[in-house]
């Protein structure tokens, strides 16, 4: 069993907060936010905005105590998606893919998960074990990674996000209802 969470739910903001990257710590969009649900749209090129782009998508999820995120959690229906899985406590293995997609998976486990989109919901879902992901990063190389174990389980999380999968549509009706009802009273509390 692996847990991951892209992650966790309580964002934490500490005033201490570094900014390695010198990008802009963003809001995060939650679910039911129509933009979760797209398809998101290919990068034909990596200007200067998709570059920025990218470092707020890191800064923001170093910020929000995560070690993924993809870029319609900020709003932005593009394909591109950040993970550092050496994360949150470190900032080691950044890793900026645009266009991503997973060429092969292999074996299958069980991976707890929780998403900065779905505060305070965790589930347990099924994953490949084993992953190679194609991609380019911001010079515009073509790069692949074979991935196993947390960061295998973290790309496909946030590739989900890319066709509009969230954790949410993964779980059973029950616990997908007892999560709307949850959300619908916080929506009501004034
Ligand atoms: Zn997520």
């Amino acid at each position: 069993m692996v847990t991951v969470a892209d992650m966790d739910t309580e964002q934490t903001l500490e005033p201490t907060l570094e900014r390695p990257l010198g990008g802009n710590v963003l809001p995060l969009c939650t679910w039911p936010d129509p933009v979760l649900g797209g398809e998101c749209t290919t990068v034909e090129a990596v200007t200067e905005d998709i570059m920025a782009l990218a470092r707020d998508m890191a800064t923001t999820m170093y910020a929000s105590q995560g070690i993924g995120l993809a870029a319609p959690q900020i709003g932005h229906s593009i394909r591109m998606i950040v993970v550092d899985v050496s994360g949150p406590d470190k900032r080691e293995q950044l890793i900026t893919l645009v266009n991503p997609v997973i060429e092969q998976a292999q074996g299958c486990i069980d991976s707890e998960e929780g998403c900065l989109s779905l505060p305070q919901f965790r589930a347990t879902v099924e994953r490949a074990e084993i992953v190679r992901v194609r991609g380019q990063d911001l010079q515009g190389n073509e790069v692949c990674i074979e991935a196993d174990g947390l960061l295998a389980v973290c790309l496909q999380h946030e590739i989900d996000h890319l066709q509009g999968t969230l954790l949410i549509d993964k779980v059973g009706r029950l616990k997908r209802g007892m999560y709307e009802r949850k959300i619908a009273k916080r929506a009501k509390r004034p």
